[in-house]
């Protein structure tokens, strides 16, 4: 083509990257790798292989280990005894092994970009531009985790041998994102890359042998999903970190539900794009490509829902589709290329059923019309999916509501502020959401409202090692980057035995339901600021530790339960209210417990048997307590993250929303505030179910919430069978986290059950806290773990 062609067609030459470095790599190890555990490379003992192909051409690149039960027992076993060595290294010595990590990954930059597009079949533009310059700053900034680790983290130590499951859509970038900060804080590492993108994952641990990292501290067995729940599933593993799909994320979630894992979830999403009447269109629709066709839409943060304001859909819908016949779809390793291949035949089918039931719920479809490059080893359709738009998408539809994982945007519109909330937050997901205004005002007014961990202002598919990544919701919980993500990976040092030992009276409890009683001394339920009878009409006796009758409490029931889960939803002015308003309340609250604290030690002394002595200090802690949250309301505040870009993210504390709280039977006063404070400090609103035996104590404290001007419906109380209730709680779809102190079947049921809405859930796991310990039981470690991270990145200048 001669040059005046060129410049009045515009275009493109092929302009492929030279793959013979990665092929050579392969055949060095003449296409075959085994797992590589205790710092050597053996082969599986499972026998089996699978192998790995290149998506654009259907080409096999490599047989691959699949590792069975005595390989993931190995590599356990190694990061096991590799972890008190490693733990006990400073963080200078840590610090300089990551900092090796980090510059032979720059070093080898080149190699991984091909191999990682040749493995997953993205483009090279982005295996070279985004994901491998992130992958090292990741391993840069967290070597300067390690370095501070001590300083930083005082009250924070590692948690052991952790297992670390990866999906294949960025399989280098997931891998940095779990690998840097486990090791950094001390931790030792098993990984499992997803089955169809294990090759850097490979070439990683070769660079870990390169920089003479310690045999055992990162272990990495190949495999399918099978191998990963052979992970989920040892005993010696103290933390799962996993990345991918919902449903994946339930299973693990309900097999480590009895047990002490910690675990952090990065699942789906279905994230919204909205473009006001007041955005610049133009670099909205440029911002767009990249939300949805990034990646062939094989992003959890996909901005796949585009919510546009009504005055301005058509001229957006026509510049969109004039700008997607542009596309250019093909050869991931041609350099010019902007979207690749999807990662394998089966997903491609499942995104074309989704594309199909689209059409057949009624929803307009437009799709590129280029030719799709062939699989050039099987002479068919390639594994290529063109870019496609849904308009006169129904909110309700399942295009609108699925994740489809591929390159299909499907479009709505809004008329009014409040209904582009509504319609975005109208999804069982919440991991992302991109906000396009030329008025930052509106957009500051709208990033607070949506329920989404990352929310980017003006841009999209934003990420950095110093930002916290992760989802509300079904999204999941926990965070990745960051100072926020670092805690992931840390748990509170462990406390000494405290002076104060706990007694319990071991009163009986007689849960008969009665009506013997000629005057009605029932204590009722709080709900939405007002004590409201059981549904039931049945009443519970307490008792006292004497054995004679205390009272009666309401039975309270799954109906119950459902008013006041309203009640706490239609309090959401508190999360609204400010920190020092709070603030203020939570002395008043103090002060009024305190006018009544001869009344609330005879009562604790009379239920529970403990001496006047101890009931008084307990009283006493409790206002002290009260204090501690008052102090810290506004003071848990967020931060300001600084990436390497013109612009800031401000990571945001946010509350969790609508809690539930089930509280032991120990120190009644002392643990159920313990547990409701820190809720209510962050602006939550809580559903509380008191210990059972004695919750003639949460009886009487509602009237101290009465006189204490706590909004209604902020703290609402059902008395009754705790366990049962835990159990409606759990189950209860609009509950967005829950707490359970109580016994182990209890917790394990709760994790169990909770898993419909991804609750983030914590558990003593039945083990006896120890209420009068301010280290264990009181603090920063409560405000964490009553709020979730958002971060909003607003980039600024023209
Ligand atoms: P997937 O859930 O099928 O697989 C993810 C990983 O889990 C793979 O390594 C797989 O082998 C393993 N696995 C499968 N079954 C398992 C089991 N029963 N026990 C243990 N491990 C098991 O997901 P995928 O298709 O590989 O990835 C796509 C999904 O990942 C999408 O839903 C996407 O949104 C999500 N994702 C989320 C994030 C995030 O940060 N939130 C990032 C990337 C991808």
């Amino acid at each position: 083509m001669k040059i005046i062609e060129i410049f009045e067609t515009m275009e493109y030459s092929p302009a492929p990257e030279n793959p013979a470095l990665a092929l050579d790599w392969l055949k060095e190890h003449k296409s075959k790798f085994g797992l590589f555990i205790n710092g050597k490379w053996c082969k599986a003992k499972s026998g089996k292989v699978f192998s790995t192909d290149n998506p654009a051409s259907g080409k096999k690149l490599a047989s691959i280990s699949e590792a069975g039960k005595s390989d993931v027992d190995s590599a356990v076993r190694a990061a096991k005894l590799a972890f008190p060595k490693w733990k006990a290294l400073s963080g200078h010595e840590r610090a300089r092994y990551l900092y090796a990590l980090a510059r032979q990954l720059q070093k080898h930059s080149r190699l991984f970009a091909v191999l990682e597009t040749m493995d997953n079949g993205k483009t090279i533009r982005e295996t070279r531009d985004i994901d491998i310059p992130l992958v090292i700053r990741h391993f840069y900034h967290h070597s300067g985790w390690a370095q501070l680790l001590e300083s930083e983290f005082p009250e924070h130590m590692a948690i052991g041998p952790i297992g670390q499951i990866i999906p294949w859509n960025f399989p280098l970038l997931m891998l940095s994102w779990k690998v840097a900060p486990a090791l950094a804080a001390g931790n030792t590492v098993v990984l499992k890359p997803a089955e169809y993108t294990s090759l850097t994952a490979l070439l990683f641990a070769e660079i870990c042998s390169q920089v003479g990292l310690p045999p055992g501290v990162f272990n990495l067995v190949t495999g399918p999903g099978q191998t990963g729940s052979l992970m989920v599933n040892h005993s010696d593993l103290k933390k799962i970190a996993f990345t991918g799909s919902t449903d994946v994320g339930r299973l693990i979630r309900e097999a480590t539900a009895d047990t002490d894992k910690k675990l952090t979830l990065e699942l789906g999403g279905k994230s919204p794009f909205i473009i006001f009447e007041d955005a610049d269109l133009d670099s909205a629709i440029e911002g767009l490509v990249d939300a949805i066709w990034f990646n062939q839409g094989q992003v959890c943060c996909a901005g796949s829902r585009l919510l546009v304001q009504e005055s301005v859909a058509e001229k957006v819908i026509d510049r969109l589709k004039r700008r997607m016949a542009k596309l250019r779809v093909g050869d991931p390793l041609d350099k010019s290329m902007d979207m690749g291949a999807i990662i394998a035949p089966i997903q491609k089918e499942r995104i074309q059923n989704l594309v199909d039931q689209g059409k057949k719920e009624g929803a307009a479809i437009w799709q590129w019309e280029g030719k799709l490059p062939q699989n050039a080893e099987k002479k068919g359709d390639g594994c290529y999916f063109p870019p496609t738009l849904f308009t006169n998408v129904s909110p309700a539809s399942i295009i609108a509501q699925t994740e489809i994982f591929g390159p299909v945007l499907v479009s709505m519109t809004f008329r009014t502020t409040d209904e582009a909330v509504m319609l975005a937050n109208n999804s069982a997901y919440g991991l992302a959401a991109s906000v396009w205004s030329e008025n930052i005002n509106q957009a500051l007014h709208v990033a607070p409202k949506l329920k989404a961990g990352v929310v980017w202002i003006n841009c999209t598919n934003q990420f950095d090692a110093s930002v916290g990544f992760g989802g509300y919701r079904e999204s999941g919980y926990g965070r990745e980057g960051g100072h926020e993500g670092m805690f992931e990976y840390l748990k509170p040092k462990e406390s000494g035995i405290s002076k104060n030992q706990i007694r319990i009276s071991g009163a009986k409890v007689k849960a008969s339901a009665t009506t013997a009683l000629s005057l009605d001394r029932t204590a009722k339920l709080y709900i939405g600021g007002k004590q409201a009878r059981p549904d039931s009409g049945y009443s519970l006796n307490v008792v006292n530790a004497d054995g004679s009758l205390a009272g009666e409490i309401g039975d309270g029931n799954r109906k119950d339960i459902r008013n006041a889960v309203e009640a706490a939803h239609k309090a959401s002015g508190w999360q609204s209210s400010t920190p020092h308003l709070r603030a203020q309340i939570l002395y008043f609250l103090a002060e009024n417990l305190e006018t009544r604290a001869v009344e609330f030690k005879n009562r604790i002394t009379q239920l529970t048997g403990v001496t006047e002595k101890q009931a008084a200090l307990e009283v006493k802690t409790a206002v002290s307590r009260i204090f501690t949250y008052a102090a810290l309301a506004d003071k848990h505040e967020g931060l300001i993250h600084q990436p390497p870009m013109r612009g800031l993210a401000l990571a945001l504390n946010e509350p969790i929303g609508v809690l539930g709280l089930v509280c032991p039977d120990e120190a009644p006063l002392l643990s159920m505030l313990s547990m409701l404070l820190p809720a209510i400090a962050m602006g939550n609103s809580v559903v509380l179910v008191p210990s059972r035996p004695f919750a003639l104590v949460a009886t009487d404290f509602y009237q101290v919430l009465e006189t204490s001007d706590v909004l209604s419906g902020v703290v609402n109380i059902v008395t009754g069978d705790s366990a049962k209730l835990g159990t409606v709680l759990a189950k209860h779809d609009d509950v967005a986290g829950l707490w359970v102190a109580g016994t182990k079947t209890e917790c394990t049921e709760a994790c169990k059950l909770s898993t419909g809405n991804m609750k983030i859930i914590w558990t003593n796991n039945g083990k006896q806290l120890d209420w009068f310990d301010n280290q264990q039981s009181e603090g920063r470690e409560w405000m964490r773990r009553a709020s979730q991270v958002k971060n909003v990145w607003i980039p600024y200048g023209e």
